[in-house]
């Protein structure tokens, strides 16, 4: 079957007003941009409606990719056709026919947008159902919990049926929300993170501390291809990278072993909350979840908490380990994240790491290092990159 267009729905954006023309700029700007670089197609919206207008493209590669695009409730390969009856039934009947499998029962469900044309719609839902039963034997109505629902739109702009409705990813147009800053590592947990965030229509820039030579650059390649898997759902990310080596050697040196990973991680917080401003970052966002390591307790979040005033966001604090990795094989990210690379808390990990550390310890502790001076330090020799949706060539010019 040769589609004209994809239909578009978007259900979470029930707003009014300027917020929903904003909402709807955002997603079509998304979606442009999602498709524009591999397709030559057109999106045009109507009403509350959005349509890529295919122009010969393949459909389901197309499809393929709109899957990746927050905001989308879901959409349906479409026809569009001429608006008299029998144009209508014949095309409707050809549709289910090429469905795969094929269905037992089905019901047609007709929206008349447009009140000047002359059949109603119950009338329409009539005579293409009956025109149906009639060229397959074997197939029934059913108006509770059909296979297939034919749904055709008579509208002004055109006449469009469709069979199937394929579900969208949900959530919201990345950009609506505004900018997050988001601390990636190379594990499981923090792309996942990541993902959220974007699903809640943030723009997301990336910020990631390295140890070389105490951890390699392979592993600093691996946070850049975790980037990449995540730039298919929002675009372009920069990524800040952070020396952290000198700092995390001051540390080791000056504070008590069981408080290293505390005071590490004030420092990646105060780091991150400079960065953020520098880059206009409304908040942060980590891939901590509650208890899952020692690190992660509620006191170790209220000690690097006290450091910033900037909010940090951790949206799989009450998720389970196994439903953070569902999610990260379901984007891809999963194989990458369990690619055994050091990572820099691997490699600083004391042996018994404080798990209810005490801010007032922290804070007594480092008062034997310049923290103003390495963390500016660090900020200034960050180095940013951008992550494309381009596949990487593996190639770096850090070192
Ligand atoms: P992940 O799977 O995301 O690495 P984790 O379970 O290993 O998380 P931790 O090592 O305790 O947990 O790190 C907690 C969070 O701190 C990470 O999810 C990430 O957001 C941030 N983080 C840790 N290490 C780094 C790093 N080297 N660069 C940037 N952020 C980091
Ligand atoms: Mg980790």
């Amino acid at each position: 079957m040769n589609y004209d267009v994809i239909l578009i729905r978007y259900g979470e954006l029930a707003l009014k007003g300027k917020n929903r023309d904003m909402f709807e700029e955002t997603l079509v700007r998304s979606v442009k941009s999602v498709l524009r670089s591999f397709f030559k197609i057109k999106v045009r919206r109507n009403y509350g409606r959005m349509y890529v207008e295919l122009h010969g493209e393949d459909a389901y590669e197309v499809m393929e990719r709109l899957k990746r695009v927050f905001g989308i409730s879901s959409f349906s390969p479409t026809i569009q056709v001429d608006p008299d009856i029998d144009t209508i039934k014949e095309r409707a009947l050809e549709l289910i026919r090429q469905m795969n499998p094929e269905p037992r029962n089905f019901r047609v469900v007709t929206r008349r947008a447009d009140k000047r044309y002359p059949i109603p719609s119950m009338e329409v839902n009539r005579i293409v159902g009956t025109h149906i039963l009639r060229a397959l034997p074997k197939i029934k109505v059913d108006v509770h919990e059909p296979e297939a629902i034919v749904n055709i739109e008579i509208r002004t702009e055109g006449t469009y049926i469709s069979c199937e409705t394929i579900p969208g990813p949900g959530g919201l147009p990345v950009g609506v929300s505004g900018k997050v800053l988001l601390l990636l590592s190379g594990g499981i947990d923090s792309p996942v993170a990541g993902w959220m965030m974007m699903k809640r229509g943030v723009t997301l820039e990336a910020i990631h501390f390295h140890s070389y030579p105490y951890t390699s650059e392979r592993s600093l390649e691996k946070v850049r291809d975790l980037a990449q898997k995540l730039t298919k759902w929002g675009g372009t990310i920069r990524l800040h990278v952070v020396p952290f080596t000198e700092i995390q050697t001051a540390i080791r040196e000056k504070c008590p072993e069981d408080y290293l990973i505390t005071i590490m991680r004030r420092f990646m917080m105060r780091i991150s909350e400079k960065v953020a401003a520098n880059t206009k970052a409304l908040a942060l966002a980590s891939g901590e979840s509650l208890g899952q390591v020692a690190s992660q307790t509620l006191e170790s979040m209220d000690a690097i908490n006290k450091v910033i005033s900037i909010p940090m966001l951790r949206p799989l604090v009450a998720m389970d380990k196994i439903e953070i990795t569902d999610i990260s094989r379901k984007i891809d990210t999963y194989d990458l994240s369990i690619l055994p690379y050091e990572d820099c808390c691997t490699v600083f990990t004391p042996k018994n790491p404080v798990t209810r550390p005490k801010v007032r310890l922290a804070e007594k502790f480092e008062t034997a290092l310049d923290v103003d001076a390495l963390v500016e330090d660090a900020v200034n020799r960050t180095v940013v990159e951008e992550i494309t949706t381009k596949p990487r060539e593996v190639v770096s010019d850090l070192f």
